[in-house]
């Protein structure tokens, strides 16, 4: 009965992942046909447009590592995988399924090229501060500019900054932040506030119009004034000089952002000041590391179908297919990839669970049901911006979100984030091992998957780090998210 009414992509997912089934089985068609949907424009995207390209703009980004091929974003466009953390009421794609889509969403794009994927998801960590801080006032500019440019094909995106040339570990957790060596920092003036420093290896850094960005507003006390500001590309003083030489996923940028006397408005802080570190980062990571665990499975299951491609092809009249010690290492870097699966899908539904009361509830409804004109007039724009607008969002925000809720969330995707990436390298690994130094097209592609899968290992939070936040929280319970609280006053009050 099943079979009759899916297509080959929803077969596949459904013998891959069998939770699919069972949450169709059990009445949530309609969402999951959602999925399938996303699924088969992915394997489009790749098919058509991603994989022809793929060795061809590595390569080339290795001669030029300032190209952009703004290709990809236009593609992105074309099949909305702009706004798929945009909420419906919007304008985006974002619905029952938000993050678990998300996170199938990037195995299935890595599995043709990571870097180019990376492009395309990147902008979605830009847009997740936005959706978690509940900045209302900017939903309806900010999210609604990127859902209008997507519609028309003209490609409007985000970027997300935490990292600090001398600070990247120290950003990702609060026993190091407290220490942290900070280069940027943002002064209250009038008005606002004035950033200065720098920022680096941001993820389409170079092409985003929009940057959520975590500084501190006293450098000598990070934690506790760490704070998110939303920036524009073309506020004065605010550049990106320049992009790094990367070894893998080349495809899309890694940059600089230069702070050089930027003002920054009130309006554009997000949540609270001081609430860098709970809403700023936190709650980001326990949304963004269970992705990139997909993204490292994805290039796993592309290394595999490369590798596979390879043991099929004769070589002196033998197939090495047909050897018992390939066909064991077959079986075993499947069991990788499915592993894998486990553990991100683990965070994906719990993630969905999480987010999805939040994002759907009454009173959310009600909000994003107002016409958005009514939004946007002065006086209630400026209601939003102000200390009892924010409180009353936050308000909501933590009546849905609990701290327990967001901790259990934030242990399952560092998980996945470092199991993932471990067995992405361990499977590239043994991959080229047995290829051996041959000069074939499948070994070119393994050779890249390798390079790829390794940046899974530190972006996010290295790997060594998110085996700390595990352990902090499951063993030790040292470690904890706090949801931002209402009616929080400014730390430098
Ligand atoms: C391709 C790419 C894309 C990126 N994209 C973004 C982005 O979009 N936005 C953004 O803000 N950042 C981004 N980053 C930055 C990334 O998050 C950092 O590189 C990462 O957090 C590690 O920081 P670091 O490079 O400063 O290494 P360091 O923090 O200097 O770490 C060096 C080594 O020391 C280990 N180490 C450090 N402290 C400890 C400790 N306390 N205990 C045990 N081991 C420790 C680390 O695990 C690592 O092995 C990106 C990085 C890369 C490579």
């Amino acid at each position: 009965m099943i079979g009759q009414e899916l297509s080959e992509t929803g077969k596949r997912l459904f013998r891959d992942f069998p939770i699919l089934r069972m949450l169709w089985e059990s009445g949530r068609k309609k969402g999951i046909r959602e999925t399938i949907a996303l699924i088969e424009k992915a394997e489009e995207f790749n098919r058509t447009f991603a994989v022809p390209r793929a060795l061809e703009l590595d390569m080339r980004m290795e001669r030029e590592p300032e190209y952009f091929d703004w290709e990809i974003m236009r593609r992105a466009c074309k099949y909305r995988f702009l706004s798929i953390f945009i909420p419906r009421q919007l304008g985006g794609v974002a619905g029952e399924f938000m993050v678990t889509n998300t996170s199938l969403l990037m195995d299935e794009l890595c599995s043709g090229c990571s870097g180019i994927a990376l492009a395309v998801g990147a902008h979605s960590l830009g847009v997740a501060p936005l959706i978690t801080s509940g900045a209302l006032a900017h939903w309806d500019t900010v999210l609604k500019e990127i859902v209008e440019g997507e519609l028309k094909e003209q490609p409007v995106t985000m970027a997300y900054a935490i990292t600090e040339p001398s600070a990247g570990t120290d950003v990702e957790e609060p026993e190091y932040l407290e220490k942290a060596r900070l280069s940027l920092e943002a002064k209250k003036v009038k008005g606002g506030y004035v950033l200065n420093g720098r920022k680096c290896f941001i993820s389409d850094g170079s092409e985003a119009k929009y940057f959520t960005v975590c500084a501190a507003l006293d450098r000598n006390r990070p934690l506790q004034t760490w704070t998110t500001f939303l920036v524009e590309r073309g506020m004065e003083g605010f550049s990106t000089p320049r992009v790094e030489l990367k070894m893998g996923q080349r495809a899309s940028h890694a940059a600089e952002l230069l702070f050089e006397d930027v003002f920054v408005p009130d309006s554009h802080v997000l949540g609270y000041e001081g609430d860098g570190m709970g809403n700023g980062i936190l709650m980001i990571m326990a949304a963004s590391r269970g992705p990139v665990g997909s993204i490292a499975t994805g290039i796993a299951r592309g290394a595999l179908q490369h590798f596979l491609a390879w043991a099929r092809t004769k070589r002196n009249g033998k197939r090495p297919i047909d050897e018992d010690r390939i066909r064991m290492n077959l079986a075993d870097m499947w069991g990788m990839v499915q592993e894998n699966r486990g553990l991100y899908m683990s965070n994906a539904m719990l993630g969905d669970a999480i987010f999805g009361k939040a994002l759907d509830n009454p009173i959310m409804n009600l909000t994003l049901g107002l016409p958005s004109s009514l939004r946007t007039m002065p006086l209630m724009r400026n209601f939003l911006n102000s200390y009892y607008g924010k409180a009353m969002i936050n308000a909501i925000l933590r009546y849905y979100l609990k701290d327990e809720d967001m901790t259990q969330l934030l242990e399952t995707a560092s998980l996945a984030k470092f199991s993932c990436a471990d067995n992405a390298m361990e499977l590239c690994s043994r991959a080229l091992s047995i290829m051996g130094p041959e000069d074939s097209e499948e070994r070119r592609w393994v050779e890249k998957c390798y390079r790829d899968a390794k940046l899974t290992q530190i972006y996010e939070g290295t790997n060594q780090l998110n085996r700390l936040v595990v352990n902090n929280i499951r063993f030790e319970e040292t470690l904890r998210v706090e949801v931002p609280r209402p009616f929080k006053k400014g730390v430098m009050a």
